[in-house]
């Protein structure tokens, strides 16, 4: 499953691979992002059965994602398990349930693309706990949280990435004189790029 998942991430050009100039000013050999594979459906399918596969063993009646960055990749693990699937989105600032009943007694699992911090995750499944859900998982197809994600739980994830990444003056590729490339410069706002 991982070697088709990467081949997909690479041919989708979700998964980058060169010198890179992140949004944070750090300098990478790779670059993510995720919304790039989840572009195409059958990809977005691919993922979310897998994705559904690693998180079923938690009984979830229910599938929550924070939007934007999780709603398709929620709504493909949803459909997977043949769970309804609902989102949670910020307003003025605070994630909120706007658009749905709150899952009240229900087993969820929140689902996203890509878990860095685990805030966006942490914040849905902490606004469903508040209101009467069990929040019993999170998901993500990436975890590049090196294990330091701010989430109770450790995320069930397809692929768990640890790229390097170096200040400036203390990158090899820039001591090579490799040229750098600022991803998304062109036209698209890369998020992931951290
Ligand atoms: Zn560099």
């Amino acid at each position: 499953m991982l070697e088709r998942l990467q081949e997909m991430m690479r041919e989708s050009g979700a998964h980058l691979e060169g010198h890179f100039l992140l949004t944070s000013g750090n300098h990478s050999s790779d670059y993510m992002q995720c919304a790039l594979l989840l572009r195409y459906p059958k990809y977005a399918a691919f993922a979310g059965a897998a994705l559904a596969g690693r998180v079923a063993k938690y009984a979830p009646q229910m599938v929550a994602s924070p939007a934007l960055g999780g709603l398709i990749i929620g709504h493909e693990v949803a459909r997977a398990l043949d769970l309804p699937f609902i989102f949670c989105e910020r307003q003025d600032g605070a994630m909120t349930l706007r658009r749905f009943p709150m899952p009240e007694g229900l087993r969820v699992v929140v689902i996203e693309d890509v878990v860095t911090t685990g805030v966006s995750s942490g914040e849905v499944g902490a606004v469903l706990e508040r209101g009467g859900a069990k929040w019993v998982a999170t998901g993500s197809v990436i975890d590049r949280s090196g294990g330091r994600s701010a989430l109770p739980h450790a995320p069930e994830s397809l692929w768990r990435v640890d790229f390097p990444l170096w200040k400036p003056e203390e990158c090899p590729l820039c001591a090579k004189n490799i040229p750098i490339v600022k991803p998304g410069s062109r036209g698209s706002k890369p998020s992931d790029g951290r």
